[in-house]
C-alpha cells in the first residue's frame, strides 16, 4: 500500500536520538531551546514553545490568550477535531464558519457576515478565531486580520499542515496577521518529532504565558515570583498549569528534521505541480491555490466531479485502496461528530464543508515518494474513473 503519507528518518535523525539517550538528559536539557530556536529562525518569530503536540500547543495558546467559559471560538468544520476541542477544554463555548468552496478554508466572507449578523442580533461575538491552513495552503489572513480589529477577536493559525510554506512573502509561524500560531509534528505532516507541537508568538506576555503553562505553572523566573527566593531549590506555582513538555529525544529529532524542511517543501510541490499536470483530464478537481502564498503541500486533496463518474464517492476510494492506493480522507465535518451533536450541531449547517466531505479523497503524497509511486497513483486514478 502506497500511503497517503508518511515520515523519512535518515542516518543523521537516527544519531541525533541516539546521541540524546546516552546523554545526562532525556527531558528538560539543552535539545528543546535548540529545536524552538531551529523553529523561530525558520519562521522568523520572536518566541517558539516547543509542547508535547499540537493539541496541547493550541490549549495552551487558547489560554494564554484568555478564552474561558462565557467566551466562544470560531474556527472552520473541516479540520482535525483537536482545532475545536481545544476552545471546550477551556470551558468556552465553539461555533464554526462554513468553508470557502475552492480553498477548502473558512471562508473570510462568510465570517464576515457571521461578524456582522452576530453584532446586529446582539449574540456573542468570538474571543478568537482558529483559523486552519488546510493541506498546507493559507488561509486568507489580510481580510481575516482586518476583520479581527474591527470586531476585537485574536487569531490562531492552526498550521498543522502548514510549515515551511509562506503568506504574502512572510513565512507561515511568523505571526503576522495573528497572534499564535501552532505547528504539530505527528509522523504524518511535513516534519515530525514524533509526537510533538510548537506555539509561536511575537508577543512576549503570551510567550511567557505558555511556557508556565507548559510546566505546571511553576516558575524559576524571580520576575514572575511573587515572594523572595528561598534559596536555590526554591519555585513557586503561580498557574494552573499542565505537563504537556516535550522529551529530549523528539526534540533532537526535530532539529535533525527541520535541517531539511525547505528541500521536504520543495519536493512536495514538485510532486504537487507533476499531480497537477497529469490529473488534469481526470473528472476531478485538482487544489487550488491563492495568489502569492506558497502551500506546505501537506495533503493532496482531489474533489470527484461524481456526476461525471459512474461509481460514487465510496466505491472510488474502496477501489483504490483495493489496487494499493492509501488514500484517506481529511476530513469529516466536525459538527457531524456525535459529541458535537449532542452540544446542539445539526446536518445541514454548513453546506459548503457537507459537500467537501461527499466528495473529497486525499491521495498519497510524502516528499520522498518515487515517481514510480507516483505514477501508479495516477495509473490507478484513471482506470477507477473511467
Ligand atoms: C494533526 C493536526 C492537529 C493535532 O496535532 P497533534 O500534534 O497530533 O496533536 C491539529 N490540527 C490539525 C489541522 C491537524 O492536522
Amino acid at each position: 500500500m502506497i500511503p497517503y503519507g508518511r515520515q523519512e528518518i535518515t542516518q543523521q535523525d537516527v544519531d541525533s536520538v541516539v546521541s540524546v539517550l546516552k546523554s545526562d538528559f532525556l527531558t528538560q536539557g539543552p535539545q528543546v531551546p535548540l529545536f524552538e530556536s531551529s523553529i523561530r529562525q525558520a519562521v522568523n518569530v520572536k518566541f517558539a514553545t516547543a509542547v508535547n503536540s499540537a493539541t496541547s500547543a493550541l490549549h495552551i495558546a487558547c489560554l494564554a490568550l484568555g478564552v474561558s467559559k462565557g467566551d466562544v471560538v470560531w474556527t472552520t468544520p473541516i479540520t482535525f477535531v483537536a482545532s475545536a476541542n481545544c476552545a471546550l477544554y477551556c470551558g468556552s463555548d465553539i461555533d464554526f464558519v462554513d468553508i470557502d468552496a475552492s480553498t477548502y478554508n473558512l471562508c473570510p466572507e462568510k465570517l464576515k457576515m457571521k461578524l456582522v449578523d452576530a453584532k446586529e442580533n446582539n449574540l456573542p461575538l468570538p474571543k478568537v478565531v482558529i483559523v486552519v491552513h488546510l493541506c498546507g495552503q493559507p488561509c486568507e489572513m489580510d481580510k481575516i486580520h482586518a476583520l479581527g480589529k474591527k470586531y476585537g477577536f485574536s487569531i490562531i493559525e492552526d498550521a498543522s499542515h502548514a510549515i515551511g510554506g509562506k503568506y504574502k512573502g512572510k513565512p507561515i509561524g511568523s505571526c503576522e496577521y495573528s497572534d499564535i500560531t501552532v505547528f504539530s509534528f505527528h509522523p504524518v505532516k511535513i516534519v515530525t518529532t514524533a509526537e510533538g507541537g510548537v506555539a509561536t508568538t511575537n508577543n512576549i506576555e503570551m510567550a511567557q504565558k505558555m511556557e508556565l503553562l507548559r510546566s505546571h505553572g511553576i516558575t524559576r523566573n524571580e520576575k514572575l515570583m511573587t515572594e523572595t527566593s528561598h534559596g536555590g531549590w526554591y519555585y513557586e506555582q503561580v498557574a494552573l498549569g499542565f505537563n504537556y513538555r516535550m522529551t529530549e529525544m523528539q526534540a533532537a529529532l526535530g532539529v535533525s528534521q527541520m535541517s531539511r524542511l525547505y528541500d521536504i517543501v520543495a519536493k512536495r510541490n514538485e510532486l504537487a505541480a507533476r499531480y497537477d499536470e497529469l490529473l488534469k483530464a481526470l473528472p476531478l478537481v485538482t487544489p487550488k491555490q491563492i495568489n502569492d502564498s506558497y502551500s506546505g503541500r501537506h495533503l493532496y486533496v482531489i474533489r470527484l466531479l461524481l456526476d461525471k463518474i459512474k461509481l460514487n464517492h465510496q466505491q472510488v476510494y474502496n477501489q483504490l485502496r483495493d489496487r494499493g492506493i492509501g488514500v484517506n480522507l481529511h476530513y469529516i465535518p466536525v459538527h457531524t461528530q456525535p459529541y458535537y451533536r449532542d452540544l446542539g450541531f445539526e446536518i445541514g449547517m454548513y453546506p459548503e464543508a457537507e459537500k467537501y466531505y461527499q466528495e473529497a479523497i486525499s491521495i498519497p503524497l510524502f516528499h520522498h515518494m518515487t515517481s514510480s509511486q507516483q505514477n501508479s497513483v495516477i495509473s490507478s486514478l484513471r482506470s477507477v474513473l473511467r
